[in-house]
């Protein structure tokens, strides 16, 4: 079955014959669930729909009835949200893991909905400021004006979001008064489909706001214009191929890539095992290689531990894991699923094994796993991996697998374990773990530019966090360096970035004209 894109407002199958189509599997099974292609589609007349239809509809919305948008868009995917679930663990997810793509991204939808209704003025734009004084006379002022683009956001997605990312990115852009064009990642794109599916079905968007396009988008990347965003996520190889696109470059299409990271967690030098705090660093490591099997492109990789400290942080973490049931994530009491397909199980393979090049595997094996109600070989099963490794070591700092693994390295004193923390070369969260106040600033304040969110985990907010890898609306999504440098979220600062800010020099009655529109 091929899989159908949404152009133009209606649904359209590619080309029937493409020898390139890609089959895509049921990561349980191995099952065939559907084939992606988009050999054929019209995506020049998909970029001018959406630059002609939905971008005038939105842009002659106030931000409030935006936000209005917003809300119907969560109530029509809320109301049919079992249907993704159910489709969820055909891609390896779990119930849970199934929620955190689906409601997380519901519940983005309502918090931009509520930050626009107070953050934003029942206008199309925004007067940003007072009005500055620009010379000696009364009557020449400066404000920066910020109105919606012309053009369109071209969503390019990654596998392991199917729904929290289109969702996420949409909040933005509807705001902004953007039409969205979105690209899934073709080992979930039936996930994607099955939204956009849901959307669509409800009527909540206007015409034009919201198309898909299955399959590649590579010969789109000439037709992006100056007025466009492509927003990307996925991994750096890819963030770096786009970035240098000779038509992004040529005409400065806006570029946000979030990217792959080399996530860590800090457990401090204050912090004795066994310890209520202790238990809840060993709960958050645990989370973080389990929850979506590891694929999340927040989860800790690295964990930092003192040296006095690393039997007790690898007996306590092993155990843990031990008691994680993998296999079927329809089946009773799973905790894991499988990865979302066996290509991408050969590369947690290959990563894993140049990280342990240095060290050894504590708990698990790469080529061996024991599963609940499913066939490891036909079912793209891992078991849960957790290496110890030379911290000096290089791979540890560099390559991120992408799956149900993580590495505990030694730190021998405060300013190694600053260092090592660097050797990730910039990315998206960082979570540190400990009551020495003064430690913990001292350390954030040298890590902070190093990562997008840092996440400090005390004895007094341990049982309130929500953990290290869920990224919030109200903080920035996205990091320095190898993170891909982006900026997603950050609260209505992400929706105006999306927008064009322009330096408006004027008279005191022109000024008051764009306040009182
Ligand atoms: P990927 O291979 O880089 O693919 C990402 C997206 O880019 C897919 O939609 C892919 O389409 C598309 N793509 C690949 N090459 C392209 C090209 N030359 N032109 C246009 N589009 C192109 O990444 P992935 O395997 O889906 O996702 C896993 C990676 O994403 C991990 O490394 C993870 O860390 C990272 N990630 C980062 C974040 C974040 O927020 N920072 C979030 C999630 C994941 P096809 O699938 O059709 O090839």
């Amino acid at each position: 079955m091929l899989l159908e894109s949404h152009l133009q407002d209606t649904w359209v199958a590619p080309t029937a014959h493409d020898p390139a189509a890609v089959d895509v599997r049921d990561a349980v099974t191995g099952e065939t669930v559907c084939r992606v292609s988009s050999r054929g589609l019209d995506l020049a007349g998909a970029f001018g729909h959406a630059r002609d239809v939905g971008g005038p509809a939105l842009r002659a919305l106030t931000f409030h009835q935006r936000a209005d948008l917003l809300e119907a868009l969560a109530g029509a995917v809320r109301a049919r949200r079992e249907e993704l679930y159910v489709l969820s663990a055909r891609a390896g997810a779990t119930l849970n893991d199934a929620r955190y793509d689906v409601d997380g991204g519901i519940r983005v939808l309502r918090d931009y909905a509520a930050r626009a209704r107070v953050e934003l003025p029942d206008a199309p734009y925004l007067v940003e400021g007072p009005a500055e004084r620009l010379a000696r006379g009364e009557d020449f002022l400066g404000v920066h004006l910020v109105t919606p683009s012309p053009g369109l956001m071209l969503q390019v997605n990654a596998f392991n979001f199917p729904v929290w990312a289109p969702l996420e990115k949409l909040a933005q852009a509807v705001l902004a008064g953007m039409p969205s064009v979105v690209k899934p990642a073709t080992p979930t794109a039936y996930l994607t489909e099955r939204l956009v599916r849901i959307i669509t079905d409800s009527g909540a968007l206007p015409p034009g706001t919201l198309q898909l396009v299955a399959g590649s988008v590579r010969p789109a990347l000439d037709l992006l214009g100056e007025q466009d965003v492509l927003s990307f996520t996925g991994s750096a190889a890819t963030a770096e191929t786009l970035r240098t696109h000779s038509n992004l470059v040529a005409r400065s299409v806006r570029f946000n890539a979030e990217a792959d990271s080399v996530n860590a967690v800090v457990l401090a030098p204050d912090v004795p095992p066994a310890s209520p705090l202790f238990e809840a660093f060993v709960r958050e490591v645990v989370t973080e290689m389990t929850v979506k099997a590891g694929q999340k492109c927040t989860a800790v990789r690295r964990v930092l531990v003192p040296q006095k400290h690393e039997r007790a942080a690898l007996d306590a973490i092993a155990s843990q894991l031990a008691e994680a049931p993998i296999g079927n994530p329809a089946a009773e009491g799973v905790r894991m699923g499988p990865v979302v397909s066996l290509a991408q199980r050969e590369d947690v393979r290959r990563a894993v094994r140049a990280i342990a090049a240095s060290g050894r595997f504590v708990h698990g094996d790469p080529d061996k796993v024991r599963v609940v109600d499913a066939d490891p070989e036909r079912g793209a099963f891992l078991d849960t991996l957790l290496i110890s490794a030379d911290p000096d070591a290089s791979a540890p700092h560099e390559v991120e697998p992408f799956g149900p693994a993580a590495t505990v390295l030694a730190y021998r004193d405060t300013a190694h374990a600053t260092a090592l923390l660097a050797r990730g070369r910039g990315s998206l969260a960082a979570s540190l773990v400990g009551d020495d106040v003064a430690w913990t600033t001292s350390f954030a304040r040298d890590a902070a530019p190093w990562h997008g969110r840092l996440h400090l985990l005390d004895s007094t907010n341990m049982t309130q966090t929500t953990g290290h890898g869920s990224p919030l609306p109200a903080l920035r999504h996205g990091g320095p360096g190898r993170a891909g440098g982006g900026s997603e979220l950050a609260g209505v600062r992400g929706v105006v970035e999306l927008m064009q800010r322009t330096g408006v020099q004027a008279s005191r009655r022109m000024m008051a004209a764009f306040r009182d529109q």
